[in-house]
């Protein structure tokens, strides 16, 4: 009998994301053909002008222990592109705790935040390490679905039908993973003004804000007026916007005291996110010249999102998808394409994999098994071979006699 482990972990499971990366990249290695449309991971490298920040800052010996709250250069630069973004709202640093990518950061705030008997309500489908987070902090992830019709948000209806005197959180994703759907800002201020008005403490994951296919920056909840923002967290990225996910940098701008819990949380676990990393991402936040390589990288997702949607239209005219508004994802219904025996997520996946050699992620894993997630952080090349390889299954899973046929 292996030893019982601790209660902490009794829920966990490795990420379904990461997990399915891995096995394309094994494949991969192995010389088989995969076309992996299955992680959120820009193909695009570090721009250069950022990589070149990180280098300089180990020539110049920035090898030591950094500022547990993260450099001052780094909270001043991301402070002022948040307050940038927003209007020019004032953003203080001192309130920016920077960590090892927006995952810690995520961490981070819930176990501050949440704790046993604690219920958080998570919008559905939702990316993978929400529910995950929420456990290991004891509390309990409490899934909300989405309205199909809405492009799988939720509305304050839906928040109050999930709603109990144990609520303590919500946490918010838009543009979001993985529908692609993004919250307007009229829609923010409603679950702003419902959190308010419960006590509920949101969490905003606004690391894809800067990849919006609409004007400007994605709503943030930040564009709301201070009165709203008392009990709310903001998570930013390096990851997506910067093509750095190997930097591994992110950070949470939170109300002062559960700032300084967090960086007390962090003295005792991390001592801080990768110092030389660190640096790079400042010149990322902080150099003007790095917004022509956002520009180029998001003007490179637009084309793939719009490639996609205008093929789906085209050539699987009967199957439903989330119309993308941002991110990188691609969102589509699989439960109707197999008229017998509808075809669950997972099932979906592994036989895609099987046949075609195309590694997507199934909705299961983001707690909706009708759907199916497509990432188009890829080359153009992976995009258009791996849809060619979608489609030609889906047309065959289509052609499928009905039961009363067969
Ligand atoms: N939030 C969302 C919604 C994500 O998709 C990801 C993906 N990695 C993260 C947070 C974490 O990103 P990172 O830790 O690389 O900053
Ligand atoms: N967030 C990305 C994804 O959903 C990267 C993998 C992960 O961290 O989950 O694919």
């Amino acid at each position: 009998m292996p030893d019982p482990l601790s209660l902490n972990v009794q829920h966990l499971k490795a990420s379904e994301t990461i997990a399915i990366a891995t096995e394309a990249r094994r494949r991969k290695a192995e010389g088989e053909e995969v076309y992996d449309l299955s992680v959120g991971e820009p193909d695009f490298d570090t721009p250069a002008l950022v990589a070149e920040a990180g280098i300089q800052a180990i020539r110049k010996g920035h090898t030591r222990y950094p500022p547990n709250i993260g450099l001052a250069e780094l909270r001043t630069a991301i402070g002022s592109q948040l307050a940038r973004l927003s209007g020019g709202r004032a953003v203080n640093p001192d309130n920016i705790v920077v960590s090892s990518g927006s995952k810690q950061a995520l961490f981070n705030t819930c176990f501050t935040l949440f704790g046993p008997h604690d219920r958080v309500l998570i919008p559905a489908p939702a990316w993978v390490s929400y529910p995950q987070i929420v456990h290991l902090c004891r509390a309990e992830p409490v899934m909300v679905p989405g309205d199909i019709e809405w492009g799988l948000k939720v509305s304050v209806r839906d928040l109050d039908q999930h709603y109990s005197k144990l609520t303590k959180g919500l946490i918010l994703c838009s543009p979001c993973n993985p529908t692609g759907s993004v919250y307007t800002l009229s829609e923010l201020r409603a679950i702003a003004e419902w959190a308010r008005k419960h006590d509920v403490w949101i969490i905003s994951d606004e690391i894809y804000r800067r990849i919006h296919y609409g004007q400007g920056p994605a709503p943030s909840v930040l564009d709301l007026p201070d009165e709203l923002l008392e009990r709310t967290v903001v998570i930013a990225g390096a990851s997506k916007a910067y093509a750095m996910t190997g930097w591994r940098i992110g950070a949470a701008l939170a109300p002062t005291h559960v700032a300084k819990k967090i960086a007390a949380l962090q003295s005792h676990t991390t001592t801080g996110a990768n110092h030389p990393a660190q640096w790079a991402a400042a010149a990322a936040f902080g150099d003007p010249k790095v917004e022509e390589d956002i520009s180029r990288m998001v003007a490179a997702f637009r084309k793939r999102r719009d490639y996609i949607v205008n093929r789906f239209r085209a050539e699987a005219p009967g199957v439903e998808f989330v119309e993308p508004h941002g991110a990188f994802y691609f969102f589509f219904r699989v439960d109707g394409i197999r008229e017998r025996d509808p075809i669950g997520s997972a099932e979906f996946c592994a036989q895609l994999m099987q046949d075609e050699g195309v590694a997507l992620v199934p909705g299961a894993a983001f707690g909706d098994d009708r759907w199916v997630r497509l990432s188009y952080a890829a080359s153009q090349q992976t995009i258009e071979a791996g849809l060619d390889r979608v489609l030609r299954f889906i047309d065959r899973l289509a052609a499928v006699p009905a039961a009363s046929n067969a």
